[in-house]
């Protein structure tokens, strides 16, 4: 059974100060959970998770990462500006960007981040923009299917990410012409993976690879980046990923591999988003309306412009009825946004307890790639984002978007002259 991490007198206390919907991030599953990832990659002398910033671009949270010793995986200008902004800089920022453009590219080097190049044309471009850094990472793409014991995990052949195997080798000739030397290797096979031997199997491609590499070209190869794609249980029948075992998995490899291959000075990196936030936040709304038709429905005060997981790829989000916990789910419902969209549905089909106007509902799992994929459409505003501290305690980390945030990039003065 999946559990929200609030209860409902806590949610009803929040919502006196902060109107819902909202959403609401658990501190100490966070930081709990960092702790966690710290302990199982403790084996490797420079491990680092450098949190991907897409998953939950917001201070607060970057900031407890930080404070737990993570850097931060940034893909666009405004996620430097983020990571800078919040003290994660230098070789603390790995920038794995794709289709990257001129002025991204100025500013990682401007700010010491690690570039992780996603394709061998970036070569040339990264050198008449900014030179080649000494330090500099290839993306690897092995094409073909992604497989785990004959289960296909992913399909890389039709990923846009990437350099081919013949790439990479080229690659790392052509940096080290160019300046470059010492060098690291990437890759993202497979993403929301709850299954503790992708990590493993994801290692010993990129193993094996730099093995391959160093001897084919002689380039010093410093760390390797397992990236994301470690996943999260959101349907409650799940088992959930084991950090340790996922961990243990990357070190046999490592001794394996590696170790032999005289590279047991290698640092494992990782970019989770997911893995890192997703369970430790949630979105907190209210049921405005019910209706009856074809369908039973339950209207909800957030829409998928607050969670568009579900209306964009199907996914299923857990909802908690909160005060009804244990009651039986006798009912089926669709739990609908407003938006005049009609895959604006958290759930189809979902079986719950009786809701009533009024009810609050949890929707769970949003901590990632939650508010951060959230859009304006309809004119919906975006919500505001609460942290739950660890001694209990509140602190709005982001307010709600009002119609002035709304209408900030245009000027309404031409239109209404002041009479
Ligand atoms: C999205 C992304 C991640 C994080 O993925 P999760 O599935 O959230 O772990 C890491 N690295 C890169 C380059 C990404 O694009």
């Amino acid at each position: 059974m999946k559990k929200p991490f609030i209860t409902k007198q806590q949610a009803e206390d929040l919502i006196k100060q902060y109107p819902t919907p909202f959403h609401l991030y658990d501190e100490k599953g966070i930081r709990e959970n960092a702790r966690k990832v710290k302990k199982a990659f403790a084996w490797n002398k420079g491990f680092k998770e450098y949190f991907a910033v897409k998953a939950t671009p917001t201070p607060a949270i970057l900031q407890i990462l930080k404070e737990e010793g993570c850097g931060a995986d940034c893909s666009s200008y405004t996620e430097l500006l983020l990571s800078e902004a919040v003290g994660i800089t230098g070789s603390e920022i790995m920038f794995s960007s794709n289709v990257t453009p001129e002025e991204d590219f100025i500013l990682a080097n401007k700010l010491g981040a690690i570039i992780n190049l996603d394709d061998f044309t970036h070569i040339d471009f990264l050198e008449k923009l900014v030179g080649i850094p000494e330090t500099i990472s290839c993306r690897f793409n092995p094409g073909g299917l992604f497989q785990i014991n004959n289960d296909i995990m992913d399909t890389p052949g039709e990923s846009k990410y990437g350099f081919t195997r013949e790439q990479m080798t080229k690659g790392f000739l052509k940096l080290m012409e160019k300046g470059a030397k010492h060098f690291g290797i990437h890759a993202f096979l497979a993403s929301n993976t709850v299954a503790n031997e992708y990590y493993p199997e994801l290692a010993k491609i990129l193993f094996q690879t730099a093995v391959e590499l160093k001897e084919e070209t002689g380039a010093d190869i410093q760390f390797i980046n397992l990236s994301g794609g470690v996943g999260v249980p959101y349907t409650p029948d799940q088992e959930p990923n084991d950090i340790m075992a996922i961990g243990e998995g990357v070190r046999k490899a490592f001794e394996e591999i590696l170790v032999p291959a005289g590279m047991g000075n290698v640092a494992i990196f990782t970019e989770m988003g997911r893995f890192m936030l997703a369970p430790y936040g949630c979105l907190v709304s209210k049921a405005i309306h019910e209706k009856h038709t074809y369908k039973e429905y339950i209207g909800l005060d957030a829409c998928a412009a607050n969670l568009m997981r579900p209306a964009m790829y199907g996914s299923y989000h857990h909802i908690t009825v909160l005060g009804k916990e244990t009651a039986e789910c006798r009912y089926k419902y669709d739990v609908t946004g407003g938006l005049c969209e009609n895959n604006d549905k958290f759930a189809i089909d979902r079986m719950l307890p009786k809701i009533d106007i009024g009810d609050i509902l949890v929707i769970h799992d949003t901590g990632a790639h939650g508010f951060s994929m959230g859009y304006n459409y309809n004119g919906k505003l975006r919500s505001a984002e609460v942290l739950l501290k660890e001694d209990g305690t509140s602190q709005l980390i982001r307010r709600a978007e009002t119609p002035q945030d709304y209408f900030a990039t245009f000027d309404f003065t031409n239109l209404f002259p002041k009479s």
